[in-house]
């Protein structure tokens, strides 16, 4: 999923004026009727409805909320506006606009990231749920982008019968879970210390660069809590037994919906040993002193695709950039989070 982009470091905000010949007026039918005249035939491009920027003063009031609404639209081109989209996107980069080619958007603001992450994983979830997960229908995008339904007619003919527009009964349709909604994908990323918190425990993958090591992560099982996953990711990929976890900070990390949760975990005293034979995953494991921590945290940090920064030597350690929780968690642990005697 590309994005437009004004420059290298900006998102490009645009007027719905630019937009209105490929969505035209989304919000102009009641959502109940838009249901009732389900036609899975029809396409139109995914909107989305971010939310309300209020320290704008030109926008519009909602009840008692003033400020400018946020979209984010999905412009590829698709079924019925492929050529409008082609035509549109053309006339965008002949204004200077264009659509960033980097997977991840880490030179961007604070406010823009927080604006692309939100579009990225809302379109991005669309665009993944197009059948009810039920019935295996197709499925409406409703509440302004936010929910997905299962409508119970479609107008260009029932599956097994093109004469009726009636669809089978459908168990998304009653109760409570008469929706689905965005899923959002828990992550754990977590910084080790040794038990005297002297030491910290980094791991390579295969792919990165020479030298480049960072934090261990992994996926949240279903029915485990946080620090359980902590324990079990560290020890599957390093064989490190570890005692006490804190969280410390989170990052929603849109690709395409995992939300990255920091922890700090310390090792218990005969945990220590490094065995990477339970889970093939890390090409390496290491334990680092934290004189050598502090030295890459100041001299060896980029983005991954990136060069060295100039004070690099090189064979020594490489981290990932401060705009990653991977080096917030590291920079904690080389600040003393656990050695200066806070709680853990
Ligand atoms: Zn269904």
């Amino acid at each position: 999923m590309e994005l437009l982009i004004k420059g290298s470091t900006e998102i490009a905000l645009l007027p719905y004026s630019d937009f209105e010949s490929i969505i035209g007026d989304p919000y102009q039918r009641t959502e109940q009727n838009i249901i009732d005249q389900f036609n899975s035939t029809d396409y139109k491009p995914q909107v989305i409805f971010l939310g309300l920027d209020e320290r704008s003063k030109d926008g519009m009031t909602y009840k008692s909320h003033s400020g400018a609404p946020y979209f984010a639209i999905d412009l590829t081109p698709r079924k019925s506006v492929i050529q409008a989209c082609e035509a549109l996107i053309v006339t965008l980069e002949s204004r200077g606009l264009s659509f960033s080619k980097s997977r991840m958007e880490l030179s961007l603001p604070a406010q823009d990231a927080a604006i692309y992450a939100e579009a990225r994983h809302m379109l991005d979830w669309n665009l993944r749920n197009p059948f009810c997960a039920s019935c295996g229908f197709p499925t409406l995008s409703t509440n302004a982008g936010w929910k997905r339904t299962c409508p119970p007619k479609d107008l260009a003919g029932a599956v097994n019968d093109a004469s009726k527009t009636e669809r089978e009964p459908c168990a998304t349709r009653g109760t409570i879970s008469n929706l689905s909604f965005p899923r959002t994908d828990p992550t754990v990323i977590m910084a080790v210390v040794s038990a005297d918190a002297q030491r910290i425990l980094l791991g390579r993958q295969r792919r990165w660069p020479p030298y480049w090591y960072s934090t261990l992560a992994g996926f949240l099982e279903p029915a485990e809590s946080v620090e359980e996953a902590v324990r079990r990711e560290v020890w599957e990929e390093s064989g490190i037994k570890l005692g006490r976890v804190v969280i410390h900070s989170t990052q929603p990390w849109p690709y395409p919906a995992n939300l990255m949760i920091g922890a700090i975990g310390q090792a218990i005293p005969d945990g220590e040993t490094i065995d990477l034979g339970n889970d093939p995953e890390l090409d390496d494991a290491k334990w680092y002193t934290m004189d050598v921590l502090r030295e890459a945290l100041q001299n060896g940090t980029s983005g991954l695709g990136e060069d060295a920064p100039p004070g690099y030597k090189k064979g020594n350690l490489r981290l990932p950039p401060p705009t990653a929780i991977a080096n917030r968690l590291m920079t904690a642990v080389a600040d003393g989070f656990v050695s200066s005697g806070a709680r853990m």
